[in-house]
């Protein structure tokens, strides 16, 4: 099912630029890439994007866009999955469940051609195929004499043995050809460092116990590190890697008071209160949560923001599918 292009309008429906949307009224008169009043809660929730064609706050700002930011099972939103755009080259992180990715793709501005690198968190359903379409789209392109630089597809290696192994199950040989060519996977270890769009980050396990999963920290080019926590709970074992980090990407399933609702803890996931618990004890600086349920799509900042505000005294960022934020 998540295969399909999900129904719901983007956000950003009629602004062909939404990438360079900020993530709300606030963020769009201000210059400074972590004003916290991007992220006040109390703001969040009557949030407005700025005008289309904002430009970076500096050459050294990195634009974070969310492609996705439901679980696996949302309908009114698309999956999770971001793109990190640093100058004219972006990294893709997962790829949500299906062709959805295109059209959020084109609906952030953001070429295909301008994709150089993708990173793999693991293999579930909700993350993982949507790069099937990535990498179809990409080796098409090339097949049809676009010049471009080969994409890196980063992860861990059974995670990219499952990509590519989808990928020749399903699409045409003439574009399993580029893989090798204009398509590179390159399988990472725990721990290791590598460069993407142009930037340093560094790959690290979760120790899940579902699908083997890798978070990553990404040393932002202006200062200062993100850490992508991947889809499931803080694992202790990675608290080296996230500890004191500037912004904090957290799944939050659904917020603790819908927890009967929704049994995020059967299925091995965190609320919005646990997330800001997890923010204030790792004494990151900023909370971003994605990954939720999608039943009330209008009030999820709000809801979400105030739970997580009650744990954690920094800006709680409850972004909706194609908005964007400048790190
Ligand atoms: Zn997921």
């Amino acid at each position: 099912m998540t295969n399909a292009p999900t129904p719901c309008p983007l956000p950003s429906a009629g602004a062909p630029h939404a990438a360079t949307e900020a993530p709300n009224a606030a963020a769009a008169g201000s210059p400074a890439p972590a004003d916290t009043s991007t992220a006040a809660p109390t703001s969040a929730s009557t949030a407005s994007p700025a005008s289309a064609g904002s430009p970076a706050p500096s050459e050294a700002s990195v634009q974070l866009t969310m492609l996705g930011t439901g679980n696996a099972a949302v309908t009114r939103c698309y999956n999770t999955c971001f793109a990190l755009r640093f100058g004219a080259r972006v990294l893709l992180v997962d790829g949500g469940g299906g062709n959805g990715i295109l059209p959020r793709l084109e609906a952030a501005d953001i070429a295909l051609r301008d994709i150089c690198d993708v990173f793999l968190t693991h293999t579930h359903t909700d993350h993982i195929f949507g790069l099937v379409w990535v990498l179809r789209m990409v080796a098409q392109a090339v097949n049809a004499g676009q010049q471009r630089e080969p994409l890196h597809v980063y992860g861990h290696a059974e995670g990219l043995r499952a990509l590519e192994s989808i990928c020749r199950l399903t699409l045409p040989g003439k574009v399993c050809r580029q893989f090798g060519a204009a398509i590179l996977f390159r399988p990472l270890e725990d721990g290791e460092a590598f460069s993407a769009a142009g930037m340093q980050l560094r790959a690290f396990d979760i120790g899940s116990t579902k699908a083997k999963q890798f978070g990553f920290t990404l040393a932002l080019p202006g200062g200062g590190t993100l850490a992508c926590l991947g889809d499931e709970p803080f694992a202790e074992r990675t608290r080296p890697f996230v500890e004191g980090a500037d912004w904090l990407l957290c799944e939050a399933f659904c917020c603790y008071e819908d927890r009967e609702r929704f049994h995020p803890y059967e299925k091995h996931h965190s609320t919005a209160q646990d997330a800001g618990r997890l923010a204030a004890g790792l004494g990151v600086k900023h909370l971003l949560l994605y990954h939720t349920e999608d039943a009330d799509l209008p009030r999820r900042r709000e809801r979400y923001s105030r739970e997580a505000s009650a744990f954690f005294p920094g800006p709680v960022l409850v972004p909706d599918d194609g908005e964007s934020l400048w790190l």
